[in-house]
């Protein structure tokens, strides 16, 4: 997602420090801590707008969720969106950060999920090493998922689809589900849907896939 620079956006980032993590590496090890609870901890990286990870705080409040966006543009356009919710959250942090910097922010088991939503797919392949499902990621994820943990991917792009259940089967991790056609499966009932699925879902199917790091 590219939105024209905010000149703004770390004074926005500072001004709600309520639920924006400002300096993330120092809650290393204890995130537990700034929820005040050791209830699960779900991160979504590359949040964009911020739609997804805000429905699901809402949703399921016993569990505490991390919002990830690496532009900082970005984060400050989804903190806008959800200060205007009606609905307030307790269980919901978000944060600027690089994903391939993440070992930085969470310890060793310390995350018990991953969504990526719509990830940048970086057709070239002298880019693949961009992708947020190729091997120096998940590398990372599972340094800091803990040992069993899952990562859930959605994409409308077959390309990205189709090189992320190459990769992560080889790494290896066990596919635990995968869908073609996400919108017209039984699995819909519980789809949160993000920005970029709202718009692209009209133009084709959206596919999705569970997939689990062996112990
Ligand atoms: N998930 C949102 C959705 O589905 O509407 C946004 C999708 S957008 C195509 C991809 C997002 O991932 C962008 O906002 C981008 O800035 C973010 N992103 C890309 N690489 C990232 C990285 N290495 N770490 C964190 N965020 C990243």
């Amino acid at each position: 997602m590219r939105l024209r620079n905010n000149p703004k956006a770390y004074e926005i980032m500072n001004e709600n420090s309520d639920f924006v993590v400002i300096e993330p590496e120092n809650l290393k090890n204890n995130w537990k801590d700034i929820f005040d609870n050791d209830r699960p901890i779900y991160i979504e990286i590359g949040m964009g707008k911020g739609d997804f990870i805000f429905q699901n705080a809402c949703n399921y409040p016993d569990i505490n969720f991390i919002g990830i966006e690496k532009y900082p543009s970005v984060l400050a356009a989804a903190i806008n969106k959800i200060k205007q919710k009606e609905k307030k959250v307790t269980n919901l942090r978000l944060m600027h950060y690089d994903a391939i910097e993440l070992e930085k922010v969470f310890s060793e088991n310390e995350v018990d999920k991953i969504f990526l939503n719509f990830s940048d797919p970086w057709p070239k392949s002298r880019h693949a090493k961009r992708r947020l499902t190729s091997n120096k990621f998940l590398d990372v994820y599972r340094k800091i998922l803990v040992d069993d943990g899952v990562i859930e991917f959605k994409t409308d792009n077959r390309s990205l689809f189709e090189y992320s259940l190459i990769s992560l089967n080889q790494y290896p991790m066990d596919l635990e589900y995968v869908s073609l056609d996400l919108h017209n499966s039984p699995e819909n009932e519980s789809n949160i849907m993000t920005e970029y699925e709202r718009k692209f879902c009209t133009k084709g199917p959206i596919y999705k896939l569970v997939a689990r790091y062996r112990k």
